[in-house]
């Protein structure tokens, strides 16, 4: 199977840098998009994201390979019905959202009959909206690739070719297990980063002035990650939500672990857990996932 033309829906952040991205790096490759926002369509078409910006999903989809959703994950399934009775048969259809199992089963009730791979990358930024994409953004990241049991194998190898060709590693992954992984690597940081921004803004004895101006001593890397998008984090902790549950659970339990050994003076504790998370850190660099820049490369 190859894939000659693909329709994005959903033209932000994650949809804007496959276009663009599909541009640099797979020019054969026939791109359309549609927003259900006119000023998102507007200023995808002064940004070239795709070839072609369409004014309904169903045009977007005429004579489709790949149809990719890129919406909040709230949002999929009446996203697929607006174009359901449109899909080319044999057409894939994917989806980058950050919760698998809930998505996978939202667009199997949306499009039964039809071929659903979905396919998150692990690449984003705290930034959303048309004017956040960019053609690197998926360059040397994780794409994690979720078959069904039952998806076609050759589906299956087009979709791993088209994310290679945008630059990404491709890993192949059970939904369960995604949701799982990512509950641990991104949704429960994202929810500590809104949580501490959000107990420090509450604070009484300390004033937000204090809190801003002092933010340099770690709480500015925070509010970054508690900047991003309200409602695509909403959907995700609504639609990834036993497996949140589940990684909050053990992370109370170390939190819990970690205040009696700060309250009985454990420094042992405390130093042996500290050098372990420093380990990590020196992995993530290892394996090109950031790099060894004191400060995140700030420049002072
Ligand atoms: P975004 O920048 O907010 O873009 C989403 C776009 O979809 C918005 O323009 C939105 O329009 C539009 N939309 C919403 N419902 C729609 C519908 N029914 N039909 C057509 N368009 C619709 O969000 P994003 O960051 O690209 O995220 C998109 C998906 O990628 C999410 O599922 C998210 O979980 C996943 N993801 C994000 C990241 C990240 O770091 N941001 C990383 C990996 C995966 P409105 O503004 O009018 O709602």
């Amino acid at each position: 199977m190859t894939i000659r033309k693909v329709a994005i829906i959903g033209l932000g952040l994650l949809g804007g840098s496959i276009g663009l991205a599909s541009k640099e790096r797979a020019a054969d490759i026939v791109t359309t998009g549609y927003d259900r926002d006119p000023d998102t369509r507007a200023a995808a078409k002064r940004r070239e994201l795709v070839g072609t910006v369409c004014d309904s999903a169903s045009e977007a989809v005429i004579d489709a390979d790949l149809v990719i959703l890129c919406v909040p994950v709230g949002a999929m399934e009446s996203a697929a019905r607006d174009f359901g009775d449109h899909l080319p048969e044999g057409a894939i259809v994917s989806d980058v959202g950050s919760s698998k199992k809930s998505v996978q089963n939202a667009l199997a009730r949306a499009l039964s009959g039809h071929t659903i791979i979905p396919a998150p990358p692990v690449a984003g930024t705290e930034q959303s909206g048309p004017a956040a994409g960019f053609s690197t953004l998926f360059a040397d990241r994780w794409c994690i690739i979720t078959p069904p049991e039952s998806a076609d194998q050759n589906a299956v190898d087009a979709l791993c070719d088209f994310w290679s060709r945008l630059g990404s590693k491709v890993e192949i992954m059970d939904a369960d297990h995604h949701d799982l992984v990512l509950a641990v690597t991104s949704h429960i940081p994202h929810l500590i980063a809104y949580t501490i921004v959000g107990t420090a803004s509450d604070l009484e004895d300390v004033t937000r002035s204090e809190v801003i101006k002092y933010s340099a001593g770690g709480f500015r890397d925070f509010t970054r990650i508690a900047a991003s998008d309200p409602v695509m984090w909403r959907d995700v902790f609504l639609n990834n939500k036993s497996a949140v549950l589940e990684m909050l659970g053990r992370f109370t339990e170390d939190l819990t672990a970690l205040q009696r050994a700060i309250r009985s003076g454990d420094g042992e504790k405390l130093h042996d857990l500290f050098s372990r998370t420093r380990a990590i850190r020196r992995e993530v660099i290892d394996q090109g996932q950031d790099d060894s820049k004191p400060d995140f490369g700030r420049e002072h």
